[in-house]
């Protein structure tokens, strides 16, 4: 396990002596939460943080893969992970068991929304101070939902980036305990459950092809990692899979990177997407995301702000499940990957679909209809709505 330090780590863990602990069974008798795999989370007790997050339905999705022209599709719905409807809700609660083990007494975070609100809310619940700044000009659902805790919301004007910049300072000077930059390693070690969660889920298999949204690209990173550590330790057989990456068209550094064939990723200054969640212009791990692409004969796509509405609306219409502008992105990303061959049509597909869409409503709004208005009668009904609708059918 690392000690507490500024600088970058990673989690070290005893893989033979997990290996020796842990079986399928085992795992199975536990709670279907994020903590059933804990042997291979960064914390040395019991969770008292985040301990109902997790275990977010795996559905598959018949009509929607027919949509995009692919055998079997999977959604892994973190829309609903709770408390606050993002896959967010994994890295806090690792991260802020970690700032308790620590003894933090005040956390934070530089945020682009969904890590604000999950900070915000797991810090309410366990009484810990806590501080969140955002790019000022993220959406009224984002804001407000960290508001609502009653955290301390400071808007930056400026770009990711700069609140990056700051936060580091912050973390510097003032000793907080900042999720993703002073207790980052933690914070990551997190996403790996989501990947965890999808092999449990397919009953203890790695699937073929997965899709995943990308902003600093860790995500991924610990996706691929979460994949090679279930074969470590004997929990899946090693399978050939390949994990892919979704952008912005308008803040796609790493996927840029990808298609130029290169693993040098060129900064994005000033992101322009509607894409707010994943608009982060400098990708901290934007350099091994490439290589666990890479390495898994994975594929990168990006989705231009039309492209993400129309993923957004397929997902609702295909699947029934409203996400936000980061689950447009990873569908139209996907309908591309799968278009162009790079996840073959006979094959199988896990989407990771990682935020709620009312909390990014201004991506659809006035672009999904209009309800029709009646009065409250029979007669209007039967001539306005019915009798147009059979006459259409
Ligand atoms: C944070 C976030 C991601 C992924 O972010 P990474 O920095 O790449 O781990 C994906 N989707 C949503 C909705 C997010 O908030």
């Amino acid at each position: 396990m690392c000690d507490f330090d500024f600088g970058p780590l990673e989690a070290a863990y005893d893989y033979d002596a997990i290996k020796a602990a842990i079986s399928r069974d085992i795992l199975r008798s536990r709670k279907r939460r994020m903590w059933r795999y804990r042997e291979l989370l960064p914390i040395d007790g019991e969770p008292t943080i985040g301990t109902q997050v997790g275990f977010t339905p795996l559905v598959r999705a018949d009509r929607l893969a027919k949509k995009l022209g692919v055998r079997t599709l999977w959604i892994k719905n973190d829309t609903v992970n709770y408390p606050t409807l993002s896959f967010k809700d994994r890295v806090v609660s690792v991260a802020l068991n970690r700032a308790k083990e620590l003894g933090f007494t005040t956390v934070a975070c530089a945020s682009t929304g969904n890590l604000a609100n999950s900070v915000a809310a797991n810090a309410a619940s366990a009484g810990l101070k806590s501080y969140v700044l955002i790019p000022a000009d993220l959406e009224q659902g984002k804001v407000l939902g960290s508001l609502v805790y009653g955290t301390n919301v400071i808007g930056i004007h400026g770009a990711y980036d700069q609140v990056n910049r700051l936060c580091s300072e912050i973390a510097g000077k003032y000793g907080w305990g900042f999720v993703n930059v002073n207790l980052r390693p933690y914070y990551a070690e997190g996403s790996k459950t989501m990947g965890f969660e999808i092999c449990d889920q397919l009953d203890w298999r790695i699937p073929r092809h997965t899709v995943v949204p990308m902003a600093s690209g860790s995500l991924l990173t610990k996706i691929h990692k979460s994949y090679n550590e279930l074969i470590k330790v004997g929990i899946v057989d090693s399978t050939p899979f390949s994990v892919h990456g979704a952008q912005a068209t308008g803040c796609a550094p790493i996927s840029h990177a990808m298609k130029r064939g290169t693993d040098i990723v060129k900064p994005v200054p000033k992101p322009e997407t509607i894409v707010k969640s994943l608009a982060i212009g400098t990708p901290a791990d934007g350099y091994y995301a490439i290589h666990a692409m890479r390495d898994t004969g994975g594929s990168c796509e990006d989705a231009s702000d039309a492209e993400v509405v129309e993923g957004i609306q397929w997902l609702a219409e295909y699947a029934g499940i409203f996400a936000e502008t980061a689950g447009g992105v990873t569908v139209a990303s996907a309908k591309k990957l799968i278009e162009s061959g790079k996840i073959p049509h006979d094959e199988e597909v896990v989407l990771c679909i990682t935020g709620h869409g009312l909390k990014t409503q201004e991506a659809v709004v006035g672009k999904c209809g209009e309800p029709r208005l009646i009065k409250p009668s029979l007669r209007e009904f039967e001539e306005q709505i019915y009798a147009k609708d059979t006459a259409a059918a």
